[in-house]
């Protein structure tokens, strides 16, 4: 049986780091071993930032993340921010440049650069790699003399099970190991690897798992509307209330899918969506003029009707709307085609100006996991010690990336973390 100190089961984003991580920091790479079931490492890289790659941003801040505990971001990002992303990826030889928003990209413009840089710093230290290889179950046995990696001191703690050494079934294989890095992802495009397994196994020892949800995902809607209106664009402000308050309010492009919308503003605002869906009291509403006041628009139309009194109203939104969107908008809100006007009263045109600054969309649910870019929920934090990511419930045990109930919004805040709780672990196993 193949006998090593550290086995980190995950080649994604977090497991590479840490597989780095531990070989720049003393740990002979000979006795690190990453298992992957996919056949190569880091799939998930190579579609993230659109192929591009947004792989941290220059404005990390808490109020960007969400999860039960996001206070331990303190300590994630206190021990490994932002700007050592920079340094680390700087000194594996990749130039960075910053976009609008913060956003950190490859000056490459792709995402395989990223990868194949991460992929030689592995092969530089020799790090050991099993790729098709499937994790199939952990175990804590006591056999550590076998080893011959001497046992660290353990602190008197009972809530913590003490056990000494792993055992690692794979689909291939079994491996004995001193420490684990679980760094199996989310359940966030199973396409790609992360359907969920690693989950499974930190439930089965002991851990909480916050119940896992897509996020940055699209949304689908109630209605047979928006089918017609599939691929168009529109600039919006998407506004989510709750009883009648305002939480959250996005400007920028929206996209029409035949099942609902997409596009960044909604996924970054599919979180909280995702977090209040079966509350019905929770309500969505586009607004297709989001520089107008309903008074603004009113009159705009007013004085489209005095300009060129031949046009029909639905003519007058050509210049303003997509073309689809102004003969599906108008379907809904009852104006035929053939309406002018001027045979309008000014009543009835502040009453559509209202619907379409208020346009009322109605949520059926977040598209499913092999849609989300993250996964909302995952491993409790207040069972792991963020200073180290070493479990609170079994010694040994490290965990990294989006496998724990952390996630971000879109902008390279979730790969930020799973570069930084894949270091810390990789520093500290
Ligand atoms: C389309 C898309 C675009 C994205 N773009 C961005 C972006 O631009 N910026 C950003 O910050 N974030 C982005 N994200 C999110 C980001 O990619 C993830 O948060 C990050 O990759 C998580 O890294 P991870 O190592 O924790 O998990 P993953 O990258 O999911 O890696 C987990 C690995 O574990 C392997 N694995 C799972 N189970 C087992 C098992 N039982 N045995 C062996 N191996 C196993 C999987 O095959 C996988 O390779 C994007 C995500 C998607 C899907």
């Amino acid at each position: 049986m193949e006998q090593y100190e550290t086995i980190i089961i995950g080649g994604g984003a977090s497991g590479l780091i840490a597989g780095i991580s531990a070989a720049r920091h003393g740990k002979n790479p000979k006795n690190i071993l990453i298992i992957e079931k996919n056949p190569t490492l880091g799939r998930k890289i190579t579609v993230t930032g659109n192929g591009r790659c947004n792989l941290t941003n220059t404005n990390i801040t808490l109020d960007k993340y969400y999860g039960e505990n996001t206070k331990c971001l303190n300590n994630i990002f206190g021990r490994f921010s932002h700007k050592d992303t920079v340094e680390f990826f700087e000194s594996i030889g990749i130039i960075l440049k910053t976009e609008d928003k913060g956003r950190v990209f490859p000056i490459t413009n792709q995402a395989i650069t990223v990868l194949d840089l991460l992929l030689e710093e592995i092969t530089h230290f020799k790090i050991n790699i099993k790729t098709t290889e499937r994790v199939n179950e952990i175990i804590p046995t006591n056999q550590t003399d076998q080893i011959g990696i001497p046992n660290r001191p353990l602190e008197a703690d009972s809530r913590v099970s003490y056990q000494k050494d792993w055992k690692v079934i794979t689909s291939k294989d079994t491996y004995r190991s001193k420490y684990i890095i679980l760094t199996t992802g989310g359940k966030s495009y199973p396409q790609l690897g992360s359907s969920g397994e690693g989950l499974e196994f930190a439930r089965k020892l002991g851990h909480r798992i916050v119940e896992p949800k897509p996020a940055l995902v699209p949304i689908e809607l109630s209605g047979n509307w928006f089918h017609k209106l599939q691929g168009v664009k529109s600039d919006v402000e998407l506004t989510l209330t709750s009883k009648n308050k305002v939480i959250a309010m996005e400007k920028g492009e929206l996209l029409f899918t035949h099942y609902g919308i997409s596009g960044p503003i909604v996924m970054d605002m599919s979180r909280l969506i995702t977090d209040s869906l079966p509350k019905p009291e929770t309500k969505v509403f586009i607004n297709f003029f989001p520089d107008f006041t309903v008074d603004k628009l009113t009159q705009f139309f007013i004085s489209r009707g005095q300009a060129y009194p031949q046009k029909t109203f639905l003519n007058s939104l050509f210049g303003v709307l997509p073309k689809k969107l102004c003969y599906v908008l108008m379907r809904e809100l009852g104006v035929t085609e053939d309406k002018h006007i001027h045979q309008l009263s000014k009543k009835e045109l502040c009453a559509i100006a209202d619907r379409l600054i208020h346009w009322y969309i109605d949520i059926k649910q977040t598209r499913p996991f092999a849609e989300s870019m993250v996964t909302a929920g995952g491993i409790a934090m207040d069972e792991v010690n963020s200073r180290t990511m070493e479990s609170l419930k079994v010694k040994g045990l490290y965990f990294a990336g989006e496998i724990l109930d952390i996630d971000g919004v879109s902008g390279g805040y979730n790969l930020q973390f799973a570069w930084s709780t894949g270091y810390i672990a990789g520093l500290l196993s």
